[in-house]
């Protein structure tokens, strides 16, 4: 394996080569005419294909030297930091993933293996056409939700679902501009002398210690926390200036793509030009340009998703993890991983600062700033004249409603308060569709999924029944699949979509908007759903979880969460920490301007602790009453957790395997660690395959990972099996 040396050459006639196929040992290859650099990016053949992969140091040559086939070619990009190589092999060890799957998150870039042949790209033109067809419309429908970004013949073709010759059609007529692909044009130059707003005394106070951490050129990791609208992102974007002046990268992650269009608008009036932005919604020619120029150095500032931190940054001076303590950052398929924990890591290695920025950080976060591991930073009060909202509950055991209603008179009242002063009110309730549940009324029967454990969701907007796990829809039937009553099915319980029609029944005068992630069949349509708002078009907006997040809608008010208690059943070990993340979020998006908002938390159970504590705003209480439960259970951040999920279309075959795993716990049992199960995982059945879960509880530093590679490394993993394993999972 190379050396940590950063630029190092290799002269052998072998080579070692990390490929991206499920293949978890390094190959030897010829090295290329002339040698090449370690960390090279290379294609080389393996049985009859051709094959992605990156020199990891020299070959060993201890196998039969005349079978030993050549490299093809090294591929022109720049070559992959022994910093990077450093970085997967940690991840790796630290999430027990295989090597190859990990060298594929760091090459997602798509085609980098193709020639750098002058491509043409493919845009939006100024003309319509003279004829216009569906596939036209296709075709131009596509370019606009992408805003202006560039795609090359064949993507575009296949987003747009038409042929070649359509869009060359568009060409001829001015509809779509053709133009030669800017794949290796550097992004345009970020000015961080331009300067920012000014600071408050706290805000300046705050800037002026992550400027001096970033200055010292080391690793560093600083909680930054302060109630939505105090300034966090300010504050950040000074760590951005001066990493900017010191001449290194700097990549801000953000929990969700509907913000980014928001951030880059930020970023663009702070630094005078747009960053380089690596998300789900870039375009596939967007992305190769971003993975090259990343490397290049020719990106100065990257806005994007969790897979951001896999770039191979030519230097990275600062991480910031925006709303860190969001579920969304932890990836739950394939490679499962935490990018808030990835990002300290790769920080930690490249020498680089690393921004947590919450209103309501994690549990970890917390503890990790209490015990002296991270610094932490407060932005006490909200930036000029807005104040924290006031927060009240509703006691719903004194409100009469009649059945199937979920607004109370007295959420009722508030909020026609609100919108005859021309201020907006949002309605909050963390359910997408119409109805969580469809009964029968004859027979109690309850409409699931055929694949997945789980009950299918009635969407009016799609008129369909949608199954949250795998997607599945079917057509709501007429008559109970189980008994055969007819007109007998009945919505039960509320949905964002029923909100709305509860709301349009009581405020028929009010303009109402609904945000729900999916709702918008484009990022386009939902920014521009975002916008309206800010700008005042609307009354009341009734959303889920995506308005909790981020969004500044300077007219609103009031805030009215209409089942406060949703996150607090079940038995999930987090549930008091997400609904107190959950509710203080939402609550901060009233009151963002001149006018004091106000909460109104909808509750059946005021005197529960957790409800208490969001109310009366103690934080500091709250995460330390949450800290002593923790510490009491040995759970994280106080205690190891992994878990094991095995999976299979075989119930019985998974769950003989899972027993025979728990009965060989002795390894694990070596370093102190328990094993509970096997039980049925959270979601018992996803997709037609049964799911069982055996969870680990060790104590803390003791070598978890070894000890659980050593205890599933004792069965052969029979066929139609999975086993996944999850370090530090969500839910315990
Ligand atoms: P947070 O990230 O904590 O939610 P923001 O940085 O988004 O807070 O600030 C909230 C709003 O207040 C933004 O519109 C921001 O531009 C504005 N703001 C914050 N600090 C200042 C400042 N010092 N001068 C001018 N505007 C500010
Ligand atoms: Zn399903």
């Amino acid at each position: 394996m190379s050396s940590s040396c950063k630029d190092f050459f290799i002269e052998n006639e072998l080579v070692a080569v990390l490929t991206t196929q499920p293949l978890d040992r390094l190959l030897d290859y010829r090295a290329p005419e002339g040698g090449c650099h370690a960390g090279a990016f290379v294609e080389v053949p393996l049985g009859p294909r051709k094959v992605l992969g990156v020199v990891w140091g020299a070959g060993r040559g201890d196998f039969d030297i005349a079978k030993i086939r050549q490299v093809i070619r090294v591929l022109d990009v720049a070559p992959m930091r022994a910093e990077m190589q450093d970085f997967l092999r940690r991840a790796a060890d630290y999430t027990l993933t295989p090597m190859p799957a990990m060298l594929r998150l760091a090459t997602r870039a798509p085609g980098l293996s193709n020639p750098p042949s002058m491509q043409k790209i493919y845009r939006h033109g100024r003309m319509m056409p003279a004829r216009m067809t569906d596939a036209r419309k296709r075709v131009l429908a596509v370019l606009e939700d992408y805003g202006g970004l560039a795609f090359t013949l064949g993507e575009l073709a296949e987003q747009a679902g038409v042929t070649p010759s359509v869009i060359k059609g568009l060409v001829g007529q001015g509809a779509v501009l053709e133009e030669d692909c800017p794949r290796d044009l550097p992004f345009p130059w970020l000015d961080p002398d331009r300067g920012g707003k000014a600071l408050t005394e706290d805000q300046a106070n705050a800037a002026e210690v992550l400027r001096d951490a970033i200055r010292g050129g080391d690793y560093g990791t600083t909680l930054l926390r302060g109630v939505t609208g105090s300034g966090k992102t300010e504050v950040y974007l000074e760590a951005v200036a001066e990493t900017l002046k010191g001449r290194r990268q700097a990549l801000v992650l953000l929990p969700e793509i509907a913000l980014t269009s928001e951030f880059i608008t930020r970023i663009e009036a702070r630094f005078g030009a747009k960053p380089a932005e690596w998300h789900s919604g870039v375009t596939m020619t967007e992305r190769r340009r971003t993975w090259k120029m990343v490397g290049e150095g020719g990106a100065q500032v990257v806005v994007g998703a969790r897979s951001a931190l896999f770039l191979p940054f030519r230097d990275l001076g600062l991480i910031v993890v925006d709303e860190e303590h969001d579920n969304s950052y932890k990836q739950e398929d394939g490679v499962l991983y935490n990018a808030r924990d990835m990002a300290v890591l790769r920080a930690s290695i490249c020498g680089a600062q690393v921004v947590l920025a919450s209103a309501t950080p994690s549990l970890e976060s917390w503890a990790n700033a209490e015990a002296g591991k991270y610094r932490r930073l407060d932005l006490k009060a909200r930036f000029g004249p807005a104040v924290m909202p006031e927060m009240r509950a509703i006691d719903m055991r004194c409100e009469t409603l009649p059945s199937s209603r979920w607004i109370s008179p007295s959420l009722q009242a508030a909020v026609n308060a609100r919108i005859a002063r021309g201020e907006q009110a949002l309605l909050f309730i963390n359910r997408r569709g119409y109805a969580p549940v469809t009964l029968c009324r004859a027979c109690g029967h309850q409409i699931g999924c055929d694949h997945c454990d789980a009950r299918m969701v009635e969407h009016r907007f799609q008129k369909r029944l949608v199954c949250h796990q795998c997607g599945e829809t079917k057509p709501v039937p007429q008559t109970c699949p189980s008994c055969g009553a007819e007109d007998r099915l009945a919505a039960v319980g509320p949905g964002v979509e029923r909100l709305t029609e509860e709301a349009q029944a009581l405020f028929p005068d009010a303009r109402i908007a609904t945000l729900s992630s999916d709702m918008f069949g484009s990022a386009r349509a939902l920014k521009e759903q975002i916008r309206e708002i800010a700008e005042g078009d609307t009354d009341i907006v009734i959303g889920t979880q995506l308005v909790a997040k981020g969004h500044n809608f300077p007219r609103l008010t009031l805030v009215g969460v209409i089942d406060a208690d949703l996150g607090l059943q079940g038995s999930d070990l987090r549930a008091a920490e997400r609904t107190f993340q959950l509710m203080r979020q939402v609550a901060g998006r009233a009151g963002r301007a001149e006018a004091r908002g106000a909460a109104l938390l909808q509750t059946f159970q005021p005197e529960h602790p957790v409800i208490r504590a969001i109310l009366s705003g103690n934080e500091e209480g709250f995460w330390r009453a949450e800290a002593d439960e923790r510490r009491h259970a040995g759970v994280p951040p106080f205690g190891r957790m992994a878990g094991i999920i095995l999976s299979s279309p075989d119930a019985q075959q998974v769950f003989d395997f899972a027993a025979e795993l728990a009965r060989r716990d002795a390894p694990v049992r070596a370093i102190g660690a328990q094993v509970f199960g096997p039980a049925p995982a959270p979601i018992a059945r996803i997709r037609g395959r049964h799911r069982v879960r055996l969870l680990v509880k060790a104590p803390k530093g003791v070598a978890l990972q070894g000890a659980l590679a050593k205890w599933v490394g004792q069965l052969k993993i029979p066929a139609q099996l999975r086993l996944s394993i999850d370090i530090d999972p969500q839910s315990f």
